[in-house]
């Protein structure tokens, strides 16, 4: 698409990019045929064709107004429109910038902006949301469903650390995931010890960032980055190969260090190489010898493939190859490239479309009556055991 862009955006420096991604998109409307939101509304605005050519009227100087905020708000940020899109155009990197500038020129309305902020202050610190998680268990029985459905019951586990091996790997502790489902990580890392790794705990670690970024905090979520790459380095640079992700929604936040700080003198560096030493656990797994893993024989699996998986991180069929390898039977599920709902605090934002694209994945991960249902992501386990009665796990659970 031709585009020139408005004089209030020729000072930011992300101009250039923005003026490229708009120009990749020859507005051929392939995208929208796999969009999650657009499938449940049928409207134009709630697609990735039309979110794309809202942001080009808004950088091209054109009015923006609530509705233009309204619809980029349901966007998932899902990136199924990435996979599908035959020019290559960078939707999310456009959004990501784009919102920023919307909601500079649109202000939210009050009650809006406190709970964006509200979600923003709990989620991002695990002592905040651990300590909001032990005021209401109390009273969850009282709560409105849609909140009791995501409050999980305790469970007092503790991660096992085993620093003996010579080859070491990372893993950043400061995720709301050791509340919400610490058994994670402790399978992580038996499982790692299995394969002669040990896993490294980097306690003065935090929150990723990702969920400050797609609530247009830039600067905030560029502290939190800056911080883990300060927490890693000293491990880094005693010889830690990589930095693992158990939570593929924290995953494609942390693979996107380098980008975020290429401008930043100071960190260019170093986050371009946190950003390469990233690695999915399904990444790591995958190159080594299953033989030290239990075989299975006739068990029928439902993988749920996290959207930050598939679209995000490409890394599209890794986690059900591991399983076939370990005797799994995978089970085909229907539009398994859609989003669950879940997409960081969307659930939290967009009830209503989150709740029927939860309810649509459940419907298709129980079509063929699974043994078992596992995922990738905290967030999507999370989201769909809310109305599930079968337990939903990690993956890697799967392997001690
Ligand atoms: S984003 Fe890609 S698929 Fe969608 S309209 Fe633009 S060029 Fe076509
Ligand atoms: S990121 Fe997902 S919800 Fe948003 S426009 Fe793309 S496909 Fe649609």
């Amino acid at each position: 698409m031709q585009t020139t862009l408005a004089d209030f955006v020729k000072t930011s420096p992300h101009h250039d990019e923005m003026a490229s991604i708009l120009r990749s998109c020859v507005h051929c409307g392939f995208c929208n045929a796999t969009c999650p939101t657009y499938q449940l509304t049928g409207d134009e605005l709630d697609s990735p064709r039309g979110r794309i050519y809202l942001l080009k009227q808004m950088l091209e100087g054109q009015e923006v107004s609530q509705l233009s905020q309204y619809h980029l708000d349901r966007c998932l940020s899902c990136r199924a429109c990435e996979t599908t899109c035959p020019s290559g155009v960078r939707y999310e990197r456009l959004l990501d910038l784009g919102r920023v500038i919307v909601d500079e020129k649109v202000p939210r309305p009050l009650i809006n902006k406190l709970k964006r902020q509200l979600i923003a202050w709990v989620f991002t610190s695990q002592q905040r949301f651990s300590l909001l998680l032990r005021l209401i268990r109390p009273i969850k029985p009282l709560l409105p469903q849609q909140f009791k459905q995501k409050i999980p019951d305790y469970q007092p586990l503790k991660v096992e650390i085993n620093t003996t091996h010579s080859r070491k790997m990372l893993l950043l502790t400061g995720c709301v995931q050791n509340v919400l489902a610490p058994e994670i990580d402790q399978a992580t890392t038996r499982v790692l010890n299995k394969l002669q790794i040990s896993l490294i705990s980097v306690n003065s670690s935090g929150c990723c960032g990702a969920l400050n970024y797609h609530l247009s905090e830039h600067q905030k979520a560029l502290q939190l980055v800056r911080n883990n790459i300060d927490a890693c380095e000293p491990y880094l640079e005693a010889g830690a190969e990589a930095i693992i992700s158990t939570a593929s929604g924290c995953g494609v936040m942390l693979k996107d260090y380098g980008l975020l700080l290429k401008d930043d003198a100071n960190y260019r560096e170093k986050a371009a190489r946190f950003s390469s030493l990233v690695k999915d656990i399904s990444e790591v797994i995958t190159v080594e010898d299953l033989s030290v893993f239990q075989q299975v024989d006739n068990v029928k699996l439902a993988f749920q493939a996290p959207c930050t998986l598939q679209h995000g991180q490409r890394l599209s069929g890794v986690v059900e190859n591991i399983l076939q390898r370990l005797g799994y039977k995978i089970m085909t599920i229907e539009n398994g490239h859609l989003c669950c709902g879940s997409a960081g605090v969307y659930s939290l934002m967009q009830t209503e479309l989150a709740t029927q694209l939860r309810d649509n994945k459940l419907k298709a991960l129980q079509a063929d009556n699974p043994d078992c249902i596992v995922s990738a992501n905290i967030g999507c386990l999370n989201h769909l055991q809310a109305n599930s009665t079968q337990k939903l796990r990690h993956w890697i659970e799967l392997l001690i």
